[in-house]
């Protein structure tokens, strides 16, 4: 497909702020789309160029844009600077400089989708001497054949920063709507495969009901809502009800068969190599294929005490010496479901029959792998004690389920609830951000911080405390690193940044605050964890921030 096509297509949904005009556009280009371009037109049309749980990165700074769109157009670095800081963003600045210049084609053809595809994709796979510059000639050779807009969208692709106002729920509601398809089934299958491109093609050939399940394919985990008390548990959940502890690790899928292990994180990347130490206690699982889903928690190798995420959130992404963090930074497995085992799909079974087979599989080893507690029980007081002792035992509260709940993944549904002792602390999305001052001049040093409400981000505080100055722990540094090539606007000290890196915020409490958008404001905030396991869809929402506020008055 000539991506002058993919383009208009942008520019209307663009143009639109209304939901069902945007399905309507959306669904009617996807009818028509061939079913070889098809996977990876919803993957365009979603702004990114891998499946979601796809392991490899694209990696591209704005820095680097800079450079590429400096030798695609011929301008010098400092204009495109100077532009950039005009317009607050490289694919207005793209536009602007390419609108001028005369398109060259590319082997006598236009530039196409695949084309794009193709060289966007190169660059997560360079590695090495010479990358940089490669990389560079990879996208000014797109640049240079494109015309203004078409070199707008590209940059803003390659910057994974797309914002034409499409969510995973228009594109669910566009393919049902193209392909004639019940949303509830594009839906489940977009969670098991957490893949809407493979999807679509399933929906365009009316096979959605093929997609399965399988061993070393992640699926998103099943989530929980809050509740208050015990009594708010059984309340939601009926009578009897199962508890268990809740772990404050991060959570793993755990996918074996014959030997092979995979481990997939709740974002479904594949960190298999960088738990060598999991794969070993897995050997204890007695089943011949199995989908696990389960807690990494890591614990003082002295004390045995459990940590807190941060201490080992390190391990999720460290690349060498990974024996040497192994055992500095013991962890344990617990499980607490099983999704798949000997090539049954358990996702329909309830929690009971789920249960019972997790239990007979599972040969616990301690502090290697164990089976969560559990406690089946429709007295109040039993319950209330069992709290108590998982506290106790160093947990962070409760997990309460619903018997016959069935595996939904990626949904909360109700069938399971969490209760905490503490006012819950926040998942929240990095929005902005500002340069501290004399010796920490030079690093970002306070963070506007943003919960979730529907497709936009709110602000709700903005937090510096919680963050190092040096040290083995977060430190200002790091932060400064992580979001300076997600910097889209710069105004004084302060700067805006692309809504990707989620942290977790504790605090004393919520207040009604007119100076964020949200409507509340963090009291005391302080920064608890990076939270790199979490992708900024799945940050808190205004919903849970109001009911937070409402529990803490009574
Ligand atoms: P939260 O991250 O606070 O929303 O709480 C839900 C998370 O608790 C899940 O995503 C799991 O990672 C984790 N968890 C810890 N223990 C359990 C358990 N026994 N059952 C289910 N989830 C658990």
């Amino acid at each position: 497909m000539e991506y002058s096509e993919l383009v208009k297509i942008y520019e209307d949904l663009e143009s639109t702020s209304k939901r069902l005009e945007k399905i309507e556009i959306l669904s009617n280009f996807l009818r028509k789309v061939a079913k070889k371009e098809l996977k990876e037109i919803v993957y365009l049309a979603e702004g990114r160029i891998f499946a979601e749980w796809d392991k490899r990165k694209i990696g591209f700074s704005n820095r680097l844009m800079i450079k590429a769109l400096s030798s695609g157009s011929g301008e010098s670095s400092s204009k495109i600077e100077t532009l950039f800081r005009k317009k607050g963003d490289l694919g207005l600045v793209a536009e602007e400089v390419f609108q001028s210049k005369k398109q060259m084609t590319l082997m006598g053809r236009k530039l196409d989708t695949g084309k794009v595809m193709e060289n966007i994709r190169k660059l997560s796979e360079l590695e090495g001497k010479g990358t940089v510059s490669k990389k560079i000639s990879f996208i000014s050779e797109l640049l240079v054949n494109a015309k203004g807009k078409e070199a707008k969208y590209i940059v803003k692709t390659v910057l994974e920063n797309l914002r034409i106002g499409v969510s995973s729920g228009i594109i669910r509601d566009s393919i049902a709507k193209a392909f004639k398809a019940e949303i509830k089934d594009v839906e489940e299958a977009g969670d098991l495969s957490g893949d809407y491109g493979e999807v679509a093609v399933l929906a365009k050939d009316k096979n959605l009901k093929s997609i399965g399940l399988g061993v070393g394919k992640p699926v998103r985990s099943m989530l929980a809502l809050l509740v208050e008390d015990i009594e708010d548990g059984f309340k939601a959940l009926g009578e009897p009800c199962q508890f268990e502890n809740k772990i404050d690790g991060f959570r793993l899928q755990c996918h074996g068969s014959k030997g092979k292990v995979n481990l997939f994180t709740r974002r479904m990347e594949d960190v298999t190599s960088q738990f060598p130490d999991i794969v070993k206690f897995l050997k204890n699982v007695r089943a011949e294929s199995y989908i696990l889903d389960c807690e990494a928690v890591g614990y003082d190798s002295k004390t045995g005490k459990y940590l807190p995420f941060q201490s080992i959130s390190q391990r999720i992404k460290r690349k060498y010496d990974i024996e040497d963090m192994a055992k500095k930074f013991p962890m344990e497995l617990f499980v607490f479901d099983v999704l798949y085992c000997n090539g049954k799909n358990l996702m329909s079974s309830n929690l009971k029959e789920r249960r019972e087979i997790l239990e007979r599989i599972i040969k616990e080893k301690k502090k290697e792998i164990s089976v969560s507690e559990k406690l089946v029980t429709k007295d109040k007081k039993k319950a209330g004690e069992f709290f108590k002792k998982i506290l106790k035992e160093g947990f962070e509260g409760l997990m309460v389920k619903n018997l016959e709940s069935k595996y939904r993944p990626g949904r909360y549904v109700g069938g399971w609830m969490k209760l905490k002792n503490i006012l819950e602390p926040l998942d929240l999305v990095i929005l902005g951000a500002e340069y501290g001052e004399g010796k920490r001049a030079g690093w970002l040093t306070s963070f506007i911080v943003g919960c979730k409400d529907g497709n936009k981000f709110l602000e709700v505080g903005r937090v510096s405390t919680g963050i190092k100055e040096k040290g083995e722990d977060l430190t200002y540094k790091d932060m400064t690193k992580l979001l300076k090539p997600l910097i889209v606007s710069t105004k004084g000290k302060g700067v805006g940044v692309k809504p990707k890196i989620v942290i977790e915020v504790a605090y004393e409490e919520i207040q009604k605050s007119s100076k964020y958008s949200s409507g509340f404001g963090l009291r005391f905030p302080r920064v608890v964890s990076l939270r790199v396991d979490k992708p900024s869809n799945e940050v808190n929402n205004l919903k849970l921030v109001k009911k937070i506020f409402k529990m803490q008055r009574k």
